[in-house]
């Protein structure tokens, strides 16, 4: 492996990443791959310590049970909040969203601490969210709108310290019309898909932010008419 790979760390995939969410690592090597630049992707088991010299980390989905193993892990082996601070970019899904915020409450009504890397709080909406979602993002971030599927019962409250990453367009997203969290370089969507797939200029934005400078462009039509597809199937209206 080149001195200047890319290396991506994902967190828990033995219990986060419901819906694939393991395949944004696989999106963002390939498309580091693409353009010739080496990438490495390390697993972090639970129980095992959490590496704090990657330059991206990945958080996927998640049981609630999972999600509150996975917050006091992370808490007992704190890599990714030292990494952080020292500029790592860190991306999270679902779970991850919440467990990245300042506290989420399961179901049970218990209250669980979260890293405190987003200025957001979760707790249990009246009923799961359910279907496609469609989020008109913030132009900083991308063009285009994101496409991708939620299932989630949370519902998320950001405050001052993040900004949500846009409005939902189609879905439910954090609630209130909002969708995901960022704070500097660590944003967290409650989108599957897995959504790096499904939104190639997120993942390309993701990369940018670890590579100094915007990576050069790639063609895939066929991923241009997977969104043209899905967007219209979201479009259509209710699904849960
Ligand atoms: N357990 C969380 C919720 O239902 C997150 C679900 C998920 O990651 N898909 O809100």
């Amino acid at each position: 492996m080149a001195e200047s790979a890319v290396r991506i760390g994902v967190l828990l995939p033995d219990i986060l990443g419901t819906y694939s969410d393991g395949g944004n690592a696989q999106v963002l090597r390939r498309r580091l791959q693409w353009r010739g630049i080496a990438a490495s992707v390390t697993e972090t088991r639970h129980g095992e310590a959490v590496p704090c010299s990657l330059d991206l980390y990945l958080l996927g989905g998640g049981e609630d049970d999972a999600q509150a193993l996975a917050a006091a892990d992370l808490h007992g082996h704190p890599g990714l909040q030292r990494a952080v601070t020292r500029g790592a970019v860190v991306f999270g899904v679902c779970a991850g969203l919440q467990v990245l915020g300042m506290t989420f409450t399961t179901p049970d009504t218990v209250s669980h601490r979260g890293l405190g890397l987003l200025d957001v709080v979760s707790a249990p909406g009246r009923r799961r969210a359910v279907g496609e979602i469609v989020v008109d993002v913030q132009p900083e971030l991308t063009a285009q709108p994101l496409t991708g599927f939620e299932n989630h019962l949370g519902r998320t409250l950001v405050g001052p310290g993040s900004w949500p990453l846009g409005s939902v367009r189609a879905g439910v997203g954090n609630g209130d019309g909002t969708e995901g969290a960022g704070t500097g370089r660590v944003l967290a969507t409650y989108l599957h898909g897995p959504v790096l797939a499904r939104n190639p200029a997120l993942a390309d934005r993701l990369l940018e932010w670890v590579l100094g400078t915007p990576p050069a462009p790639l063609a895939l039509p066929e991923v241009d008419a997977l969104r043209d597809e899905r967007l219209r199937a979201a479009t259509r209206g209710p699904h849960w």
